[in-house]
């Protein structure tokens, strides 16, 4: 998919914006009013500001540094306001966000709900909404990936699996923005619990073509990420069996399938 949706008059623009080693800091723009996603530096949205649209606001997921890093110098020099989970520490926050809130960006009409995702971190939180023209997004930072998740470093597997099939419950068509380049890794990784799957190994190829272009293999949709994530596919016989073969134990529910391939996951180079 192109690095940009097309900008029509009705939809917003969305763009990744490469920073820091891996890290997409994500910016939706509309009416000449942008917003920010997870801004681990401000520098590149710096960039991008100049002559551009106006910031008004700075979303974060988690307080993880390669996250937050750039929010007080980018509140600093815009005055954007600053949202972020209630339960966790996030630097300069005006509004702090669990499920059920919701974040308005002024002057586009854009509105985004917050979900809570806990997994990779306790307070972790997502952002859904619609960009226009019927196309919603969810910005997930580390907690779903283009055929991975995050890792498990404050919850538990049980957690992070009901967080990613909140997740996987909307819309098909939703652009999945997450907040790093690690797809063509993860593909790697996947293909070895699904060899036979074509949806994936198409994914690959796909992959590979844009990262040897220098673009990004983002946004995904949820419905790839059905077709082709295995921490998605927990529930499917052949994932059983791949993840009990490697963990060399019988595995019975859908949290032991989770947690057995996270295992693998991490243990893959
Ligand atoms: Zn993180
Ligand atoms: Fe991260």
């Amino acid at each position: 998919m192109n690095p940009s949706v097309p900008s029509q008059a009705a939809q917003a623009i969305l763009t990744p914006i490469p920073a820091l080693s891996d890290n997409y800091i994500w910016m939706v723009q509309k009416n000449g009013h942008a917003l920010v996603v997870d801004p681990g530096e401000s520098g590149p949205v710096e960039d991008l500001l100049r002559n551009g649209p106006t910031l008004e606001a700075i979303l974060i997921t988690h307080h993880h540094g390669d996250h937050v890093g750039g929010v007080r110098a980018l509140q600093q020099r815009t005055g954007a306001r600053v949202y972020g989970p209630r339960h966790e520490n996030i630097p300069a926050l005006d509004v702090a966000l669990s499920e059920g809130d919701t974040v308005d960006l002024p002057g586009t009409g854009l509105r985004f709900h917050v979900l809570d995702i806990p997994g990779h971190t306790a307070g972790h939180i997502a952002y859904a909404g619609l960009l226009g023209l019927g196309r919603s997004a969810v910005f997930c930072g580390d907690t779903l990936f283009a055929a991975g998740c995050g890792r498990l470093f404050e919850g538990t597997p049980a957690q992070m699996l009901d967080s990613l099939d909140k997740l996987a419950r909307l819309p098909p068509d939703t652009l999945v923005c997450c907040a790093h380049e690690y797809t063509e890794s993860n593909i790697r990784w996947a293909l070895q619990v699904e060899p036979g799957n074509a949806a994936l190994q198409a994914r690959a190829h796909d992959a590979a073509r844009l990262r040897a272009q220098g673009l990004p293999t983002l946004p995904s949709t949820i419905s790839l990420e059905r077709e082709t994530n295995p921490f998605l596919r927990t529930g499917l016989a052949g994932i059983r069996a791949a993840a009990g073969r490697h963990a060399q134990a019988p595995l019975d529910t859908p949290q032991q399938v989770f947690a057995a391939l996270r295992q693998w996951k991490n243990d893959f180079r």
